[in-house]
C-alpha cells in the first residue's frame, strides 16, 4: 500500500507532476484508509479516537486540504468536490459503524442478562385515604342512615346561586374581593357549599332530605385557614320541621361521629339564610368540657353553623313557606378532621407529605 509520503515524495522530483493528481489521489487513499480502518473497530473509544485522527481539526484530511493553497484556480473547485465527497463518505462510514457498534453491545447485553423467575414480585405501594375523604365518608355514612341524600353542585358558581338566593344583600361584607375568589363579574369560585341548596330545592319539590359534601374556596390563610377547603351542607325540608328536629338531628350525628357522652350546645347566631340561626358547639374532645387550649379554656369547641331556613330563600325556590319548613346545616370539614385526629394545622392537610398521611 502506498502512503501519502510516497506521493509527496513522487511530486517532490517530479515538478511537471500535476498538484491536483496528487491531492485526489491522496484523498482517494485516505477514504481507503478510513474505510479499512473502521471496519475493524470494535468499540465506541476506539472509533472517537479514529474520528480525530481522520476528521479532527489536526488531522489527516484537514493536513491535506492544506495543499489546496498551492492549486491554480481551475483546480481548487475540482479537488473542493473531491475532499467533500471524501469527507462525506467518511463520516457516514462512522455513522454506520456507530449504529452497528450500539446494536451489537445491546444484543450482548441481552443475551447476557437473565432473568430469575423463581424471585418474589414487587409490590407497588398502595395511598392510603386522606383525612379530609375519610371525615367526609364518614359523614355522608352517618346521614345516610338518617335518610339524607348526597348532593352535589359545581365549584366555579354564578353570584345569584352563591349569594343572592341565599338572601346576601348586595353590600354583604363576604361579597367583597378579599373574601371572595371572583372569575368574572357574575361567576366564582364558590365560598361555601350552600349554593347546593338553591340548586336542590330547584329541581325537586319537598320533602327532602340532603347532605352536599364539597370544595370551597376563599382567600384566607393561616394555621386554621386555607384558601381552598371542604364544606359539609346539609338541608332539610318537609311539613311541619322544627328547631327541635334539628337539634334532635345534629346530636345523633355528634353522637356518632365523637361519642355519645359529648355534650351538645347551640348559641343564637346570625346567617343571611337562615332565621333564627345557631352556632352548634360540641364538648371540647380534648379536655372532655373541662377546659384546655384547643378549647381556649371554654370546654366547648364551635363545629358547625345551623338554623331554619329563612322564608325569603324559599320565595327565590317558589317552595310555600306558608306550607313547609326546613332547617340548614354547614361544617368545615378540615375542622372536623384536625379535631378528630388532633391535628393542630389545617396546612399540613395539603402538603401531601406522605409521612404524614400514611398515618391515616
Ligand atoms: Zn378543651
Amino acid at each position: 500500500m502506498h502512503s501519502i509520503s510516497f506521493f509527496l515524495s513522487r511530486m517532490a522530483f517530479n515538478s511537471t507532476f500535476l498538484k491536483d493528481t496528487v491531492m485526489k489521489d491522496q484523498l482517494e487513499k485516505l477514504q481507503e484508509l478510513a474505510l479499512s480502518e473502521l471496519a475493524v473497530v470494535a468499540g465506541e473509544e476506539e472509533l472517537q479516537a479514529l474520528k480525530v485522527r481522520f476528521l479532527g481539526k489536526k488531522g489527516e484530511l484537514t493536513a491535506i486540504m492544506k495543499g489546496i493553497g498551492s492549486l491554480t484556480a481551475e483546480e481548487r473547485p475540482v479537488i473542493g468536490q473531491v475532499v467533500n465527497s471524501v469527507r462525506d463518505r467518511i463520516e457516514a462510514a462512522f455513522e454506520e459503524r456507530s449504529i452497528y457498534l450500539k446494536d451489537t453491545l445491546r444484543k450482548e447485553r441481552l443475551r447476557s442478562e437473565k432473568i430469575d423467575v423463581t424471585l418474589p414480585g414487587r409490590r407497588s405501594p398502595i395511598g392510603t385515604k386522606h383525612p379530609v375523604t375519610l371525615v367526609i365518608e364518614e359523614i355522608s355514612d352517618i346521614f345516610a342512615g338518617l335518610g339524607f341524600l348526597v348532593a352535589e353542585g359545581p365549584e366555579i358558581e354564578l353570584d345569584y346561586y352563591n349569594f343572592e338566593a341565599l338572601n346576601f344583600p348586595k353590600d354583604h361584607p363576604a361579597r367583597d374581593m378579599q373574601d371572595t375568589f371572583f372569575v368574572q363579574d357574575n361567576l366564582l369560585l364558590r365560598t361555601h357549599t350552600s349554593p347546593v341548596q338553591i340548586r336542590t330545592m330547584l329541581k325537586q319539590k319537598p320533602p327532602l332530605r340532603i347532605i352536599a359534601p364539597g370544595t370551597v374556596y376563599r382567600c384566607d390563610y393561616d394555621a386554621t385557614h386555607s384558601p381552598m377547603f371542604h364544606q359539609i351542607e346539609g338541608l332539610m325540608v318537609d311539613k311541619g320541621v322544627t328547631f327541635g328536629d334539628l337539634k334532635g338531628i345534629l346530636t345523633i350525628f355528634t353522637n356518632q361521629m365523637f361519642g355519645s357522652d359529648i355534650g351538645v350546645r347551640l348559641r343564637p347566631s346570625f346567617f343571611p339564610f337562615t332565621e333564627p340561626s345557631a352556632e352548634v358547639d360540641i364538648a371540647c374532645v380534648i379536655c372532655r368540657g373541662k377546659g384546655c387550649r384547643v378549647c381556649k379554656n371554654s370546654g366547648w369547641l364551635e363545629i358547625l353553623g345551623a338554623g331554619m331556613v329563612d322564608p325569603e330563600v324559599f320565595k327565590h325556590v317558589d317552595y310555600d313557606s306558608e306550607e313547609i319548613s326546613g332547617f340548614a346545616f354547614g361544617m368545615g370539614i378540615e375542622r372536623v378532621a384536625m379535631l378528630k385526629y388532633g391535628i393542630n394545622d389545617m396546612r399540613l392537610l395539603f402538603e401531601n407529605d406522605v409521612r404524614f398521611l400514611s398515618q391515616f
